[in-house]
């Protein structure tokens, strides 16, 4: 029986795909003589040789596997298709880029092995080689989260971990179409050790995230494990309602008092843009869970698999 099974999605990674397969060739066989493991790529339908070069490698060792999307489907979907082949009692899902070093795989096959641990996840514990606006943003991110939904993500983490099969059974249960996994991750629960390492910068190749794709990543997992905002929304609401109700009679006072007619319509037109502005946000807010909610009910496959090895 294959002991473990090693998941990697792979989006016009040409330049890696061998590098990837002997580094964990090497990295497994510290972990002992006689490991069964296998190595599945998912192939996000790469628009260059990524996927000849991944059969050439599974034509001469048979522990390598494949899946190969109909388009592109994105990294979740990726991810998912990997954990559905895998047949390992354990699990490992990596970048194929080396930027998830492989040398940790026996310490993290040692853990879950050990029967005290679930899953060993790793985080980074620098951001050093990468942009000063993305690790801000990537901070911001993971305070809303911590504060707001009850899903504790850990700030660096990666979605590099080895699991039980009894985890990605239960990973595997989730139905819920918008993935967004290292909120899944953490949502199932079990016992999780972390490991922490120096970011590794990219081997080869290019990142496949432009900010404004690792923004709209972050919307979503806000918009998919908390609904904070829309109490946010409430709470502002009625705090401003609250504020112009003690307005009026601090006006209507005034007026009977100092017989002090109101003045300027300009501070009037701030008012009603201001007002008209948060109400246009909070609608968008809405939207977003209400765009959610229709995306999940259409409840589409999340790929298609267009060829794949046996
Ligand atoms: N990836 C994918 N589909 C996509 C984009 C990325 O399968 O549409 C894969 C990519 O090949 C890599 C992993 O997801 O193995 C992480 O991507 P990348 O290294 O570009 O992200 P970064 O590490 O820069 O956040
Ligand atoms: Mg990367």
């Amino acid at each position: 029986m294959t002991e473990l099974s090693v998941i990697t999605p792979c989006r016009n990674e040409e330049a890696c795909v061998e590098d990837f397969a002997q580094a964990v060739e090497a990295a497994l066989a510290k972990a002992g003589d006689g490991l069964e493991w296998e190595i599945v790529f998912v192939d996000d339908d790469s628009t260059d040789s990524t996927l000849e070069k991944i059969k050439a490698i599974a034509a001469r060792d048979a522990r390598v596997k494949y899946v190969s999307f109909s388009r592109n489907f994105g990294k979740e979907a990726a991810l998912l298709a990997g954990l559905r082949k895998a047949k390992g009692r354990f699990v490992a899902t990596m970048d194929v880029d080396l930027q998830d070093p492989p040398h940790l795989l026996p310490e993290m096959l040692e853990a879950v092995r050990s029967g005290g641990w679930d899953s060993v996840a790793t985080r980074r514990v620098s951001r050093k080689g990468e942009p000063p606006i993305r690790s801000f943003f990537a901070r911001m991110f993971y305070r809303i989260m911590a504060k707001f939904s009850d899903v504790e993500l850990v700030d660096g983490a990666r979605d590099y971990r080895m699991m039980t099969r009894r985890m990605v059974e239960a990973i595997l249960s989730m139905p819920e179409t918008c993935r967004f996994t290292k909120g899944i991750y953490q949502w199932v629960g079990f016992k999780t050790k972390w490991i922490g390492y120096e970011n590794v910068e990219r081997a080869k190749g290019e990142t496949k995230w432009s900010f404004w794709k690792l923004f709209a990543y972050a919307i979503d997992g806000i918009v998919a494990f908390t609904t904070a905002p829309l109490q946010v929304a409430s709470c502002l609401g009625a705090a401003s309602c609250l504020v112009s109700f003690a307005a009026m009679v601090f006006i209507v006072v005034r007026k009977f008092l100092c017989g002090d007619p109101v003045a300027g319509w300009p501070s009037l037109v701030c008012i009603i843009l201001f007002i008209g502005g948060l109400q246009i946000f909070f609608a968008g807010i809405l939207g977003a869970y209400l765009a959610k909610t229709y995306r999940e009910t259409k409840r589409r496959p999340l790929y298609f698999v267009r060829e794949e090895s046996l």
